[in-house]
């Protein structure tokens, strides 16, 4: 039977349609980077799942009811008792985004010599360790290394390697240990219980402090139950309330899990650690009942997050992104396997062999999936993490990689149809596609400003 979207449309945003000529000429004026195209050249938009979601009628109820009072507002207590919920943590301090509550924590738990271990930390959260002058260390899985190999929970950490750290490093310089669910820059990939347990198990023998990355808390709740044998029959709401019973604290982008357009929450145990973190809180972000946030952002967030655990809708949201890559996959289109919870990760090292990685072969991948389809997509490769050495020569990322985020219930299944004729039209064509060339690029994250050309 037809997984439907469990979602009526009360109110829809027009799509504004491109030629192919057109398309040609903003891209160029867009130097080939997606992200200085304008929203509205855009037919479909996979650049982020982040703050891209579509709010429910209730949601939007609640901005009108939100309760802007500068201290102790309603908004506050909805929101506090819903993440004390979810995640049994009595503390709740909300930040404007995720980035913000990574921002306090590391300030905080931070600093030169520290080691921050996880399965496989966010850029935002690996930055904000960075500057505290801590630094940041992945221990993936090796399965969740490599992209074509199916696996049930790619997200999870290698406990051995984990454990090898420890010793070598010692725990006292290891302030924290930070589960990603689900492993966003690893595809999206789920970790499961059993992980969990494990590395808390590890952690606690150590006395270090089990965070997790919650973003993503939902999708990942859900993996466990269908793919996590004894959970089969737990519900999504104490599938949650388990991973959670292993943390000391979490961080959460709203922008995410939580269907709202802005926000997130740091949630912790520590009466101690959270008494530093509201201080800071107070500096950066606001008072501790509203963190940067309106009232009315508070309670979006508070419906978002019970709405979130529904399983009709997690069942479709799962589904959709693997309806995707199951369309790719039998097409012979190279893609990351299996289907992650937020996005589909095409191959584009194997998508385009002709493109060698100095000539970026993502990027130029991400450029003609919108040329001929008016998609946006973002590129996950060497122009998002290549290097140069001394001599001046790119050194490649270690994949490359076009990533299509599926912003949740925005767009239907006749979308993602659309969606997978563009990518197997280019795919068919790929011959035709040429590598680029950088013209311009900033110091740090030259992803965003950068500007490419087509080497003829
Ligand atoms: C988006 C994201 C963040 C950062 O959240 P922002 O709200 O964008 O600042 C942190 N971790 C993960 C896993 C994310 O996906």
């Amino acid at each position: 039977m037809t997984i439907i979207e469990p979602f009526r449309i009360k109110s829809v945003e027009p799509i504004t349609f491109t030629t192919r000529e057109q398309r040609t000429a903003i891209l160029n004026k867009a130097a080939y980077n997606p992200f200085l195209i304008k929203a509205d050249d855009v037919i479909i938009d996979l650049l982020t799942d982040s703050g891209t979601s579509a709010m429910s009628s209730a949601q939007w109820a609640g901005i009108m009811i939100g309760d802007e009072s500068y201290a102790g507002s309603n908004s506050f207590f909805n929101f506090e008792k819903t993440i004390q919920d979810i995640t049994g943590m009595p503390i709740v301090i909300p930040t404007h985004q995720g980035r913000a509550a990574e921002k306090i924590l590391f300030s905080i738990i931070g600093g030169k010599g520290k080691f921050i271990v996880s399965n496989t930390l966010f850029d935002t959260t690996r930055a904000n360790i960075e500057v505290s002058g801590a630094e940041g260390v992945d221990l993936l899985c090796p399965v969740g290394k490599v992209p074509q190999v199916p696996a049930p929970f790619k997200g999870n950490m290698d406990v051995t390697a984990l454990e090898l750290f420890i010793k070598e490093k010692g725990a006292a310089n290891i302030p924290l240990c930070m589960i990603t669910v689900t492993n966003n820059s690893g595809g999206g990939q789920p970790v499961s219980m059993q992980n969990i347990r494990d590395v808390k198990r590890v952690c606690s023998a150590h006395g270090i402090p089990l965070f997790i990355d919650a973003c993503r808390f939902a999708e990942n709740s859900y993996f466990i139950k269908i793919r996590e044998k004894e959970f089969a029959d737990k519900s999504v709401p104490e599938i949650a309330a388990e991973m959670f019973s292993y943390a000391d604290g979490c961080t959460m982008s709203a922008k995410k899990d939580a269907f709202a357009n802005i926000g997130g929450f740091i949630a912790l145990r520590d009466e101690a650690l959270a008494l530093k973190c509201r201080n800071l809180l107070i500096i950066t972000e606001g008072f501790p009942t509203y963190g940067g946030l309106a009232g009315r952002d508070l309670e979006a967030i508070a419906i978002g997050l019970r709405e979130v655990m529904d399983e009709h809708y997690l069942q479709y949201r799962i589904r959709s992104i693997e309806y995707l890559t199951e369309k790719l996959i039998a097409a012979g289109v190279p893609v990351m396997q299996p289907a992650g919870g937020h996005a589909v990760y095409i191959d584009a090292k194997a998508f385009l062999p002709h493109i060698p990685s100095q000539q970026y072969p993502g990027q130029a991948l991400v450029a003609a999936l919108y040329l001929e389809g008016g998609i946006r997509s973002v590129e996950i490769g060497s122009l998002m993490f290549g290097k140069y050495d001394e001599g001046g020569h790119l050194v490649p990322a270690m994949m490359e990689l076009v990533r299509l985020a599926i912003p949740r219930r925005v767009y239907t299944q006749s979308h993602i149809d659309y969606v997978s004729e563009v990518i197997i039209k280019v795919f068919n064509d790929r011959e035709q596609i040429k590598g680029l060339a950088i013209t311009y690029e900033a110091p740090t994250l030259r992803h965003f400003t950068a500007r490419l050309m087509e080497i003829s």
